[in-house]
């Protein structure tokens, strides 16, 4: 199934040149939105002509790099030499070989003989400007040739650095922006056609800065990664990122830049490959984790060493914890304005990148945001160069500048006087102006309708409301109940059809609130617990019922309570990368809010022989181990999703599609589906489900709890010890016996031993 909005882009076929890291990770992530791909290489040797394509794909799949495990079909593998021909069915065609002008500009050659006109032609270059990679080529290829820059590892990534020019067919690049977004799930940046684009230009120069200054200043390798840490920089802070990326890579990537930027650069000044520490590493082969040494590396009991940056021996690690840094590693002004080596390095690394980066802004994009946009992304800093500066002050930044006795640039100086990089929804544009900052619309906007601390009903338009959790981890507390009962009471009257989902940026929900289910379990008033299980089967099943359509918008984590509010939903439209599923058992518990109820109830209808038993087998086997799935394409592998629930590959996509769908639905005439049954397979299926565990259980391999917990699931899924094939079982008769099933689970210490682990450790326990 194709990925929701990829079908308008006009991109039906894509081809990538080029199997290597890059490219078959670009042709998986085409896959990955159900978008055949041709992907090229040189030819192998005899016989094997399409080796080296055929490498690609199975690197990608040994490191995760398809969602599905149908994947790898929708990739055509062949060669340059036998196989040009197929570009010609491509409406994307990308080249991702090496980086080599020459060979390059050789194969576009090849590649006009055979394209249509009108098709895209993207280079994933990262260092040769478009300019010079078209320079032999006619108008029409330059019109259809554009640089889409892609980041390691392509389907983790969400940067695309895109450089167009003023002959680019304004239909080519809104292709491939619409195309990036809604097929690749990529967040497109535009550049000006200079060395390194954005991103790396600015993150190069920073991470030679952030080494080199805290070289100078005496920092230890620690300490300067605590410090970068605090500035929300990953969490590796610097060294650790350069041990993480390759040593190996300094002599090319910062060399190539150096030589392709003037030498009144900044970043001559701090050049990385000509420094005696970085040049020792390499020719030693500490190029870091993969050589097993670098800035740290493992000592031979195990234990961390660091990089003694004056001698160049190892000795222990010393971890700097953020509380230890001035301001605690929270209070950014307290930090810069230590006056000891911490605080010097703070402010001279974020004075100087924030000047390298407001000095360099007007030639590399239109306004500041995408420069920040750009690190945020490309580099994982949680918020870029300029939106740093607006959090300590332009005017901090400015005074340290003087103090170090360094230039202002012109932008910079323009902030600090008038108010910083950012006002409401504006940003500074390249020529010191401000102008409208584009950025996606926020759910918290849309009028609220109702809400309360946990949840809020919103308005979104033509008709539709969105119910939107906002607890912690937004799980499902009593007052998360409260609103939707009050929501489903609404239906009809306030909308006419529902989404489910929220802007959180990591979860969609983490399901019930195993504090409050341990807090009711320790103030023993069962009744209580009881109380708040049957409320939420019989809010679900009012969802199953509700007289409008409810479609669920589902991305990051939806777990337990939370995969079971999507089972009640009409449809689910999720993002890709969705972690969904049903892990109760390793807290101890089964599903208890319908979530084996709704499986069984449409396992037999999804694939595999019909038949009762079939579907609990299918059931058990996906319940019982806890799975979750590790995209949404999986999750419909597994049964979480159903086969005509769709997939977006960008989350800003999700709610508009959420909503779309509700919409159509809608239209359709929804009606609820009525009482549902199911037919069972009774006692002797349980018995046929415990066979292969009780043999796993006896030989040791399975602990009494999860036996325990397989007997209870069994008896579930088969429904129970009057459970009787020849009568089928109300959905509310099966909701029944998970909610009673689990609240005589629930008593065993084994279990509550479990929850407890769980919330002490966020780790199951194996008891
Ligand atoms: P790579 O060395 O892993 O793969 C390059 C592939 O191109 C190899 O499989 C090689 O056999 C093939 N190749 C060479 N010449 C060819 C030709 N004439 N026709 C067809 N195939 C040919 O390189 P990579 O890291 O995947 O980089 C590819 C491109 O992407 C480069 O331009 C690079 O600068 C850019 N890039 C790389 C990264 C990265 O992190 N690796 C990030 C962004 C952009």
């Amino acid at each position: 199934m194709t990925a929701l909005g990829a079908e308008r882009t006009g991109v039906a076929r894509a081809a990538v040149i080029g199997a290597g890291s890059m490219g078959s990770g670009i042709a998986a992530q085409f896959a990955n939105a159900g978008i055949p791909v041709d992907l090229l290489d040189i030819p192998g040797g005899e016989g094997k002509r399409n080796a080296p394509a055929e490498s690609g794909v199975a690197r990608q799949l040994k490191a995760g790099g398809f969602m599905a495990s149908g994947g790898p079909k929708l990739v055509r593998t062949g060669n340059v030499e036998d196989d040009l021909g197929w570009l010609a069915e491509a409406d994307w065609i990308v080249e991702a070989i090496i980086e080599d002008l020459d060979l390059k500009r050789d194969l576009y050659k090849r590649i006009e003989t055979v394209r249509r006109p009108g098709t895209i032609l993207s280079s994933n270059t990262s260092t040769i400007p478009r300019a010079a990679l078209i320079a032999d080529m006619g108008d029409g290829f330059a019109a259809d040739f554009v640089i889409t820059h892609f980041f390691n590892p392509p389907r983790v990534m969400q940067l695309m650095e895109l450089v167009t020019a003023p002959e680019t067919d304004p239909g080519v690049a809104n292709r491939v922006r619409a195309a990036a977004k809604a097929a690749l799930g990529k967040t497109v940046v535009d550049c000006r056609d200079t060395p390194g684009f954005i991103a790396n230009r600015i993150g190069c120069f920073w991470m030679a800065v952030a080494a080199l200054e805290a070289k100078r200043l005496g920092l230890s390798v620690e300490r300067a990664d605590a410090i970068n840490a605090a500035f929300g920089i990953p969490r590796t802070g610097i060294f650790g990122l350069f041990d993480l990326v390759g040593i190996d890579l300094v002599p090319h990537v910062w060399g190539s830049l150096l030589s392709a930027l003037p030498k009144q650069d900044d970043l001559h000044r701090f050049d990385l490959p000509a420094d005696p520490l970085f040049s020792e590493l390499v020719a030693s082969g500490r190029y870091g984790r993969k050589s097993g040494a670098g800035f740290y590396r493992k000592a031979g009991d195990g234990s961390r060493e660091a990089l003694d940056l004056e001698t160049g021996d190892y000795r222990p690690a010393e971890p700097v914890a953020a509380a230890d840094l001035p301001g605690g590693g929270r209070d950014l002004a307290a930090l810069l304005a230590d006056d000891g080596a911490a605080g010097r390095y703070a402010a001279s690394m974020l004075a100087t990148v924030v000047a390298y980066a407001a000095e360099h802004a007007p030639e590399l994009a239109a306004d500041v945001g995408a420069v920040d946009i750009a690190i945020e992304l490309g580099y994982s800093w949680r918020a870029g160069p300029f939106k740093l500066a607006d959090r300590v002050g332009p005017a901090t930044v400015v005074a340290s500048l003087e103090t170090m006795g360094r230039p202002v640039p012109a932008l910079l100086a323009k902030a600090a006087a008038d108010g910083g990089f950012y006002a409401a929804d504006q940003v500074r544009a390249a020529d010191g102006r401000m102008t409208v900052r584009q950025r996606p619309a926020s759910l918290s906007e849309a009028r609220e309708i109702v809400g309360n601390d946990a949840a809020s009903l919103r308005d979104i338009g033509d008709g539709v409301a969105c119910f939107e959790v906002h607890s912690k981890m937004n799980t499902l507390a009593p007052a998360v109940f409260d609103l939707l009962e009050d929501t489903l009471a609404r239906a009809g009257r306030d909308f006419d059809a529902l989404v489910i989902g929220n802007d959180d940026p990591r979860t969609f929900s983490a399901g019930a609130d195993l504090s409050f289910i341990l807090s009711l379990l320790e103030s023993g008033e069962d009744a209580t617990l009881e109380g708040y299980l049957r409320r939420g089967h019989d809010v679900f099943h009012r969802v199953l019922q509700a007289p409008v359509p409810v479609v669920t918008a589902a991305h990051g984590l939806a777990l337990g309570g939370a995969c079971e509010i999507a089972l009640h939903t009409q449809g689910v439209v999720a993002h890709a990368e969705l972690t969904i599923g049903l892990p109760e058992t390793k807290a101890g518990l089964i599903p208890a809010w319908g979530g084996c109820t709704r499986l069984l109830a449409r396992a037999p209808g999804r694939s595999g022989p019909k038949g009762p038993m079939a579907a609990a087998a299918q059931c058990f086997e996906v319940i019982l181990p806890g799975r979750v799935s590790r995209s949404a394409a999986e999750a419909q592998e597994i049964g979480y999703l159903a086969e005509t629930d769709g997939i977006v590959m960008h989350r800003e996509l999700l709610l508009p599609e959420a909503k779309a769908r509700a919409i159509a639905l809608r239209d359709a005439g929804h009606r609820p589906p009525g009482p549902v049954f199911v037919t069972v397979a009774g006692p002797s299926g349980a018995k046929g489900l415990m066979s292969t565990v009780t043999a796993a259980h006896a030989a040791g391999r399975m602990t009494d709890t999860d036996f325990m917990l397989a007997e209870a699931l069994a008896s579930v899924l088969t429904g129970g010890p009057d459970g009787d094939p020849s009568r089928p079982m109300a959905d509310r008769e099966l909701m029944d016996l998970e909610r009673e099933t689990l609240l005589v689970l629930l008593q065993e210490p084994a279990v509550r031993g479990r929850i407890d682990h769980m919330l002490k450790t966020g780790k199951p326990l194996r008891n």
